[in-house]
């Protein structure tokens, strides 16, 4: 669905249109580009930085990699405590199979990946459904 069916499509469903998933935003032609010239200055830096040094280019980019991982997805401990949560007021039980959710392996899923992983935007589904959904939407 293009951002512009996705627009006029709540401009005509209103208030129901809150209850949806919105898509993800897309970056325009002009704003891929700028994204890109950012990619290749942030990469230049990264040569300049590790001076040749293999090992201190993969670390620079590694650290690079993982911080702005952390701006989208929050900190692996939040992570770790809202699957708690979520296993606790979901009574342990995956909300899509309504099967028992294994102690391990479970997917913290957000409805809304732009909106990221609070209690409200969240749910811990089975690995099973999860790589169903993941498949179904297009991902994996
Ligand atoms: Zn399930």
């Amino acid at each position: 669905m293009s951002m512009e069916s996705v627009l006029s499509f709540m401009e005509v469903s209103g208030g129901e249109a809150k209850n949806r998933r919105m898509a993800n935003r897309n970056l325009s032609p002009s704003e891929l580009v700028t994204a890109n010239e950012l990619l290749a200055e942030i990469r230049k830096q990264l040569d300049q930085l590790s001076r040749g040094d293999e090992t201190l280019l993969w670390a620079l980019r590694r650290k690079v990699f993982k911080e702005l991982t952390y701006d989208e997805r929050g900190k692996p401990m939040k992570r770790r405590k809202l699957k708690g949560a979520k296993r606790k007021s979901q009574c342990g039980i995956c909300p899509t199979c309504s099967e028992p959710l294994p102690e391990k392996y479970c997917v913290l899923d957000r409805i809304e990946a732009m909106k990221g992983y609070t209690p409200e935007n969240t749910r811990l589904l089975c690995k099973k459904c999860d790589t169903r959904l993941q498949t179904e939407k297009g991902y994996k």
